[in-house]
């Protein structure tokens, strides 16, 4: 009897030890967990109704219920620290997705007010809704951006036309401006800008480079005797004439009515000497058929190299005075003035 009730006490003992392990993981895993999961309640409250059979005695099996519910809470425990680092992944994701477009959209003020708004909930998000909610808005701010940049493309793809289209036609303007409409080599009005240039260019860099001045010999007798139109004829045959003997780089100008002025680049006296002799030749060696008559054609030329100090009149002078002795000397020759 005595053996019988000491057995009841250490089964009771046992038992309320058990219990109170029940209760205690049952405190720890509700504790660990937050309200408002209606599954863990339904759980809890399944749970709930094994402890009143337990305690009621209609049922024998504490240590497996407690083995049970220990487990389930450890799950939920485990679960719940799974989802905190999960969230926490998703919001440096989140983040960093919309501080990449928070920087794609910094010329747009709207969308950098959202965006900075957004990026601040996300980084104070407590739960994955905030952090989905907050990314719903990013991803509509990404597509209105994607839509602008869409529409500026395009923009900028009409106003580059509009831009090449602009720029051919001020190329036209230009070079109608600067060319000789009859000879086709460039005008007075651009020879006055590349003497200047060229004037500078020598003082800053001390290339040698010539100036060559070509005058037609007795040019009004063509006018005279055969017309403005052969006139003009011979005017375009030596412009072609002196482009094709003189370097790429060199530059051939219209000066005058018959007078043309050729800017040689690079060049020390004796080849500039080489230069004016082969164009002089060159125009020589041309001539133009007038119904039955031949036109031959001459020129006189003078040159000079540039000199450290000139101006831009200097060394055209020189060149001008070289002709006018190659005009004296009898035409049809080079002349040149140091
Ligand atoms: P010189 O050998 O001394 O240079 O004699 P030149 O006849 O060539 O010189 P001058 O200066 O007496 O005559 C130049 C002529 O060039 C006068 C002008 O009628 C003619 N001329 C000027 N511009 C043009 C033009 O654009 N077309 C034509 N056909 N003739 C022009
Ligand atoms: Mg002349
Ligand atoms: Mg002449």
């Amino acid at each position: 009897m005595e053996e019988h009730s000491d057995n009841e006490q250490l089964s009771s003992l046992a038992f309320t030890k058990r219990i109170s392990r029940l209760l205690l993981v049952c405190l720890t895993g509700v504790t660990e967990l937050k309200a408002g999961d209606q599954a863990l309640l339904d759980k809890i409250r399944e749970l709930s109704n094994l402890l009143v059979t337990v305690l009621d005695g209609k049922t024998d099996s504490p240590p497996v219920l407690g083995a049970e519910l220990e487990q389930i809470f450890d799950e939920l425990v485990v679960q719940k620290y799974l989802i905190e680092k999960e969230r926490e992944a998703a919001k440096q994701v989140f983040i960093a997705f919309a501080q990449t477009i928070h920087e794609m959209s910094r010329s747009s003020g709207e969308f950098d007010e959202s965006l900075s708004e957004q990026i601040a909930v996300i980084e104070a998000a407590e739960s994955m809704s905030d952090i989905f909610s907050a990314k719903d808005i990013v991803l509509e701010q990404t597509k209105k951006i994607q839509t602008e940049t869409h529409a500026m493309r395009e923009e900028l793809e009409e106003s580059k036309k509009a831009t090449s289209d602009l720029t051919q036609l001020l190329e036209q303007v230009e070079s109608k401006a600067m060319i000789d409409p009859l000879t086709q080599v460039f005008n007075r009005g651009t020879y006055n800008m590349e003497i200047g240039k060229m004037v500078k260019r020598f003082n800053r860099y001390k290339e040698p480079a010539a100036l060559i001045m070509i005058d037609i010999d007795h040019f009004k007798k063509f006018n005279d005797d055969y017309g403005h139109k052969a006139g003009d004829a011979i005017l375009t045959l030596v412009a072609t004439v002196i482009k094709e003997a003189v370097r790429e780089s060199d530059l051939v100008f219209r000066y005058g009515g018959e007078e043309f002025v050729a800017l040689l680049n690079k060049i020390e006296l004796e080849n500039a000497q080489r230069v004016a002799e082969k164009v002089r030749a060159e125009i020589e060696s041309h001539h133009l058929t007038n119904k039955s008559a031949v036109l031959k054609v001459t020129a006189s030329l003078g040159f000079s190299c540039f000199k450290e100090g000139d101006s831009e009149t200097d060394v055209f002078e020189r060149a001008d005075k070289a002709l006018y002795q190659g005009k004296q000397n009898g035409r049809n020759r080079v002349e040149y003035v140091l």
